[in-house]
């Protein structure tokens, strides 16, 4: 099979976790014969330092015509000085926007191997923990009409949500959910909002069309409570922009890895944009030291999302599992009795376990 993938490093550690992303794909093409045609291209402080803006729209055009995109991360201090719409995040926003990806996967899964890195008491997590966060993207509140007044003491956000934009989301929810544990949760807050009372009935509604899933609603506050409380209760949660903004990183700080965890924003056809939930870690940029693991297994859900190549992505998790298992950890990851390797070393040890 061939797979047009547009590469977009970034900044940051950006280079340094794509090189080790695209030395697993290449073992991935190896073993299963596939064919990947990457292509370059910039965003974020780098577009900015050499096209003067942070998404050309080279790099738009170049996405709009691959299969898939991965992203490693944008921003620095750098350019922390520019002001907002200049700023190389500006570029996650013009991506998701131009690619119309409604839909963000966020799996919150604890590795066995790094259980004592999870905040929770261990009894809270024995068995593991494995949620996924199919989070809405481009509406709600972040997207809806604000202002201020004219004397700037008053300001307002709306939250809007058509019943197409609630409905295709949450059948993206049903189908991952019919595939994991057949449970699923949708979150909001229906005892105060509107948006979330027409949330609700769209959710009643499509759930009659996957009998074999079961469905809960649970309100947001209660939703932040439940996963510190009892989060092995949770399997796929589904709910709207901002909710999911908080609930998602919320669930990932659980599992104590921010080096550890991908992401997948998706469309309704197989497009999807791929990155580590983690930022640029400016600090640790182009030292060896980065963590490639979150960035690798965004490899993994690429195959599994936009390529339907089940058996590779999990082939790719497994190699992970292994590494860990082997006792190889990053500086991020490291604890006792382990053996601390650098960014190269960890993508050529998964690579080679493929
Ligand atoms: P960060 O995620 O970059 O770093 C937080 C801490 O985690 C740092 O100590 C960093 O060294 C560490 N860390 C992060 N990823 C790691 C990895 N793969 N391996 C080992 N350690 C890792 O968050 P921040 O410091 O708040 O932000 C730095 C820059 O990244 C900022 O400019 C911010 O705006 C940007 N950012 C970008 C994205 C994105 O591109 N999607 C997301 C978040 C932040």
């Amino acid at each position: 099979m061939r797979m047009k993938v547009a590469l977009i490093p970034g900044d940051g550690i950006g280079p340094d976790i794509v090189a080790e992303a695209v030395k697993v794909m290449g073992a991935v093409g190896t073993k299963y014969g596939h064919k990947f045609d990457y292509s370059f291209y910039l965003a974020g402080g780098v577009a900015i330092d050499s096209v003067g803006m942070p998404l050309p729209e080279s790099t738009l055009l170049g996405c709009q015509d691959s299969e898939a995109v991965l992203l490693g991360a944008v921003g620095g201090p750098k350019w922390d000085h520019l002001g907002g719409g200049q700023r190389p995040e500006k570029a996650l926003l013009g991506l998701r926007s131009g690619l119309g990806l409604f839909c963000n996967l966020r799996p919150a899964l604890l590795y066995e191997q790094l259980a004592e890195a999870c905040p929770l008491k261990s009894e809270l997590i024995a068995g593991g923990l494995d949620i996924m966060v199919v989070r809405e993207l481009t509406g709600g509140i972040y997207f809806g009409e604000r202002g201020r007044n004219d004397a700037g003491d008053s300001a307002y956000d709306t939250m809007a949500y058509a019943t197409s934009e609630i409905d295709r989301i949450v059948r993206k929810a049903f189908d991952i959910a019919s595939k994991r544990s057949k449970r699923l949760m949708s979150v909001d807050k229906a005892n105060i909002l509107e948006t979330s009372r027409l949330w609700r009935s769209v959710v009643n509604t499509i759930a009659k069309e996957y009998p074999d899933v079961s469905v809960d609603h649970m309100y947001v506050d209660n939703a932040a409570m439940q996963l510190v409380r009892n989060p092995r209760q949770f399997d796929v949660i589904v709910t709207e922009n901002m909710f999911g903004d908080i609930l998602s990183d919320e669930a990932s700080m659980i599992t104590g890895s921010i080096g550890m965890l991908p992401s997948a924003s998706l469309r309704s056809d197989n497009f999807g944009m791929y990155e580590p939930i983690h930022g640029s870690a400016p600090d640790i940029a182009g030292k060896d030291m980065a963590n490639p693991i979150a960035t690798i297994l965004s490899v993994a859900m690429m195959l599994r999302h936009t390529f339907a190549c089940e058996e590779e992505a999990a082939a790719i998790e497994s190699a992970v599992g292994a590494v860990l298992d082997a006792g190889w950890r990053t500086g991020d990851i490291m604890s006792k009795g382990m053996r601390q390797i650098g960014t190269k070393e960890m993508g050529t040890l998964i690579a080679q376990k493929l």
